[in-house]
């Protein structure tokens, strides 16, 4: 047995029980979710879809439904299961006509809808990286920014939110065959009615949201679906808000054919064009143990609880940027309206996000340093920090412990900025050991 690897999963676990985790772009699985992404499942080769019929009804109807598949391998009769159940629970979850659960990640979801769509040289309008949009939305250092044409829109400062005047004469100016809402440090609710408007007044144009980190919000009814309002497509991961393994997801609008025939190339048909472009357009075989345990996340979704965990998150977040705010923490967009907080901390406290994140660390609270909108500063010693509530939400954390993390965050950033005693760290670590240990990880309850 391999001892080494063994140990490293110990500490880490303890890593885990005895901190408190702020990145909002993490969050902790329940046990049936850790246990099936380690089946045996793992061990099946099936490229290819399941039949898609019968998708409308509950599980039990998807279960019992007897269709022709579209596999490659023998020996599916299980993962043909598992794999409706997923895709039949994630268009339950965002009111969707097709999902498809097989893309490995975010970023690899978001490359097969490029491809499903566009020809190299199209022209693809999103938000600036600088300003809160993610790397996979034409990044020079991407693959996809070398295929495609991208156009940034801003945000404004004073606001925060999108700049969507400049949205709308970018798309006028340039005619994009796609526009693309989605973000990592974006704190505000779009409008997408607005941007789905802008979009039909360009022909051609596929309407896209990366939800990728607020589809859990979404599914828990404390954020607006974009496919309720006129989008497409909504691309997702499946391991931040939505609390499942790590994963991608494509939900879209539209007439769901066979993936072994080529559709004509129109919006109808987007939902077959980007099941070709997953596979074999992008990807080779699925992994269907993560497929099974995006199912059971979906299942976890969809019961009454997750509606108030997703209430929780939102609700922690502005407790704790408001206790942010009353000691002197500068927000950006002065606050927040999902589970993002994004500080200024050269204006907070003269302290680099750099050197903020590693003195959190040591006192177990770990984030980011994050770029700030139109920050000067390198991306790797930044100006900003980034936080989130997801993952503590999850561990049960409530008001008072939010006034706690921003008290704690406080007396950090002062002997950052050498106002207090460097001492002080140790006694904090103590406290946060004390504090995590009294909300155990779901999975090691
Ligand atoms: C996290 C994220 C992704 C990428 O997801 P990976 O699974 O890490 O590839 C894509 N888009 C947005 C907006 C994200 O926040």
């Amino acid at each position: 047995m391999d001892r080494k690897v063994f140990d490293l999963i110990v500490a880490e676990t303890n890593r885990q029980n005895q901190g408190l985790e702020l990145i909002p772009s993490e969050n902790y699985v329940s046990r049936q979710v850790l246990d099936t992404m380690g089946s045996v499942f793992t061990n099946k080769y099936s490229e290819g879809y399941p039949n898609f019929d019968g998708l409308d009804g509950d599980d039990d109807e998807i279960v019992a439904s007897t269709g022709e598949d579209y596999r490659y391998y023998g020996g599916q009769q299980n993962v043909n299961v598992v794999e409706r159940l997923a895709i039949g629970r994630a268009r339950r979850l965002f009111h969707a006509d097709h999902a498809n659960v097989q893309p490995h990640s975010g970023a690899q979801a978001n490359n097969a809808v490029y491809n499903a769509w566009l020809q190299p040289g199209d022209t693809v309008l999103g938000m600036n990286l600088g300003h809160g949009g993610h790397l996979t939305h034409g990044s020079p250092v991407t693959q996809s920014a070398k295929i495609y044409n991208f156009i940034a829109y801003g945000t404004n400062p004073e606001t925060g939110d999108i700049d969507y005047d400049e949205l709308e004469r970018l798309a006028r100016e340039h005619q994009p065959k796609i526009i693309l809402v989605g973000y990592s440090a974006f704190m505000k609710v779009p409008d997408f009615d607005r941007v789905a408007k802008v979009g039909r007044e360009v022909p051609g144009c596929l309407l896209m949201a990366d939800m990728a980190h607020v589809a859990g919000l979404i599914a828990g009814g404390v954020h607006p679906n974009p496919l309720e309002h006129g989008f497409h497509v909504m691309t997702t991961t499946t391991h931040k808000t939505l609390r499942g393994p790590r994963g991608g997801l494509i939900l879209s609008m539209g007439h769901v054919g066979s993936p072994l025939r080529k559709p004509e190339h129109t919006l109808e048909n987007i939902p077959t064009l980007i099941d070709r472009s997953v596979f074999p357009g992008t990807q080779g075989g699925p992994l269907e143990h993560i497929i099974a345990a995006k199912a059971v996340a979906f299942y976890e979704a969809l019961q009454p609880e997750f509606r108030e965990y997703a209430a929780n998150i939102v609700h922690n977040a502005k407790v704790l940027a408001d206790a942010l705010k009353e000691r002197g923490f500068k927000l950006i967009g002065g606050g927040t309206e999902n589970h993002l907080i994004l500080i200024n901390m050269i204006e907070s406290y003269g302290v680099d996000g750099k050197k903020f994140e590693r003195a959190l660390d040591r006192i177990g609270l770990t984030l980011n340093a994050n770029s700030i909108p139109n920050d000067t500063r390198k991306p790797f010693e930044p100006s900003g920090v980034r936080l989130g509530t997801p993952a503590i939400t999850t561990r049960g954390l409530g008001e008072t412990e939010m006034v706690q993390i921003a008290d704690w965050m406080q007396k950090t950033a002062e002997v950052c900025a050498g106002k207090r005693d460097e001492a002080e760290l140790e006694k904090m670590r103590e406290e946060v050991r004390k504090l995590a240990l009294r909300f155990p990880l779901p999975s090691e309850k």
